[in-house]
């Protein structure tokens, strides 16, 4: 993971953060670029990115930020899409009737969110081609009674299979 500074200020800002502490600008990634941004409002609950990898791109906060407060990535503006790249891989999330699994679930995505990180940075196909018999990628988080865990998905035995030389 590289570091990441604020574009307004120049402190050491975190993956996770979404407000820098020097400077209280809100802090949000951005996937396609792979970077952290601060940001400024700009009217209608959108935001003007400041890195200059976002070019001035506009974006809204993921769904899952504003409903949940679990996740800290952004999606462009005219993407129809509520939940950020990283969400949208979720296939199961815990189940929210239950208070204590919110605290669990923040852990829980952000873990997830580095792994999504990973696979973008490497540049590893998340598709599914059938034909190919490549699964999408596709993330179950689930809570168990003493801990979250992310669950081995069938695009993760698809990938590891030749580096394991199994099956
Ligand atoms: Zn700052
Ligand atoms: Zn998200």
């Amino acid at each position: 993971m590289k570091k990441f500074y604020c574009d307004t200020c120049g402190a050491l800002v975190f993956f996770e953060n979404v407000q820098c502490l020097k400077c209280q600008h809100a802090l949000g990634f951005l996937p396609e670029v792979l970077d952290l941004s601060a940001l400024e409002p700009d009217g209608e609950g959108r935001w003007r990115a400041l890195s200059p990898s976002a070019q001035g791109s506009v974006y809204r906060t993921c769904a899952n930020s504003r409903e949940h407060q679990v996740c800290n990535w952004l999606v462009p503006a005219q993407d129809s899409e509520p939940l950020c790249a990283s969400c949208r891989l979720n296939d199961v999330i815990p189940n929210m009737n239950d208070d204590r699994n919110r605290e669990r679930w923040f852990k829980l995505e952000q873990a997830k969110r580095r792994l999504v990180y990973t696979v973008f940075h490497l540049g590893l196909p998340i598709d599914g081609v059938p034909a190919e018999g490549r699964p999408a990628l596709r993330i179950r988080g689930k809570i168990g009674p003493r801990r979250g865990r992310i669950t081995c998905t069938s695009w993760m035995r698809w990938k590891l299979r030749p580096v394991l030389g199994c099956g």
